[in-house]
């Protein structure tokens, strides 16, 4: 697979630098280097230049040649495999003979275990589950199912691209047969209704699989929750509803609470006697999004002195988090924010106040 060469430059200078370093990672950060294993973050030429300004040759670091015997930045970690087992993993690599595995075969010397607390453990395969594939794979239909789920305490912690990943894997594993896109690289056929941002819970999210059409509903339900960590469940798998309803939904209702703050309900009644309330939001290309709230939030209203709730809609493909409501609404600070315990409580078809 092909690697970015600047990124290997800089992933070899830091496997072989010294203390020298931290000079260098110092100076990088304040020319703003940030995220660097991001391709469109990255920007090499800062590196370069806080290279300079810290006299720390790349080329150097990476290319010169040392003695076996030289000691190395990093000599007084103990990672306890032995520098001769090193030395002679390499002599064996050039002349292309491989090492066998441990856990299968004689001990090669490593260093590592002492054999008492530290020894090589594997661990038996869990009897796996039985397929739920009808006999005839080169014929199956597949039908698309709605599966409704729950994500609450540290589950909340779960970014949208890791919570895509557990469900793929539970799938895999409850031996679940999905369907995948066709193609040169084939995804699962897996979609979610409104990806929910790090931190919030839900009461229920609804993702759309398509899977073989034998398999019961009910067992989806069983199959899944065997698999899935603690903080999501899934609560129901229904025939999904058709292409036009699912663009129909187009309402999500949250719940906020916040520890010792009460809302006030007169900043409700002024973010409903104004015409427009913007705020502003960064998209992915960088650019200012003006998103006017009384398009986007609904029926907010207080439920106690501590909790309030409300629907957000989407603007014309235009969305809002919570957070921002909170912020221009009652003057959240970021810490507040950080604070709050926002769920959600519901997706569908909205029905505004009267
Ligand atoms: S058994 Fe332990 S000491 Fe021996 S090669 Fe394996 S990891 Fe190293």
């Amino acid at each position: 697979k092909w690697h970015n060469p600047e990124t290997s430059a800089l992933e070899g200078l830091f496997a072989r630098g010294n203390r020298q370093l931290s000079r260098l990672l110092v100076s990088a950060h304040e020319k703003g280097c940030k995220f660097d294993s991001w391709s469109d973050k990255f920007d090499f030429k800062l590196w370069q230049d806080a290279c300079e300004d810290t006299g720390v040759k790349i080329e150097y670091i990476n290319k010169r040649k040392r003695k076996f015997d030289e000691p190395l930045p990093w000599d007084h970690i103990d990672t306890k495999v032995n520098k001769d087992f090193l030395k002679e993993e390499r002599q064996r690599a050039e002349n292309l003979e491989s090492t066998g595995d441990c856990r299968s075969g004689d001990c090669k010397g490593c260093g590592v275990c002492d054999f008492k607390v530290i020894k090589p453990r594997t661990f038996k395969e869990s009897p796996k589950e039985q397929p739920l594939k009808s006999e005839n794979s080169k014929n199956i239909s597949y039908r698309k199912l709605k599966v409704s789920f729950s994500k609450t305490g540290t589950a909340k912690y779960f970014g949208h691209l890791e919570l895509v990943n557990i469900l793929f894997r539970a799938i895999k594993r409850a031996n679940i047969d999905i369907k995948y896109s066709q193609g040169f690289h084939p995804k699962p056929k897996i979609s979610f209704e409104d990806p929910l941002a790090i931190g919030i819970e839900s009461e229920i999210e609804n993702m759309y699989i398509a899977v073989n059409h034998l398999i019961k509903h009910v067992e989806v339900v069983q199959r899944l929750n065997k698999q899935l960590p603690e903080g999501l469940e899934i609560l129901e798998c229904t025939d999904a509803p058709s292409k036009s309803e699912i663009k129909t939904i187009k309402g999500f209702a949250y719940r906020v609470r916040i520890k010792d703050f009460d809302f006030d309900e007169s900043a409700i009644q002024e973010f409903k006697s104004q015409e427009v309330v913007v705020v502003e939001r960064l998209n992915k290309k960088g650019k200012i999004n003006k998103i006017n709230l009384k398009n986007v939030v609904l029926n907010i209203c207080l439920t106690s002195k501590e909790e309030i709730e409300f629907i957000l809609k989407p603007d014309n493909g235009k969305t809002v988090r919570p957070y921002h409501v909170l912020k221009k609404i009652f003057n959240f600070t970021d810490k507040q924010n950080k604070e709050a315990c926002v769920t959600k409580i519901g997706s569908g078809r909205i029905r505004l106040e009267t």
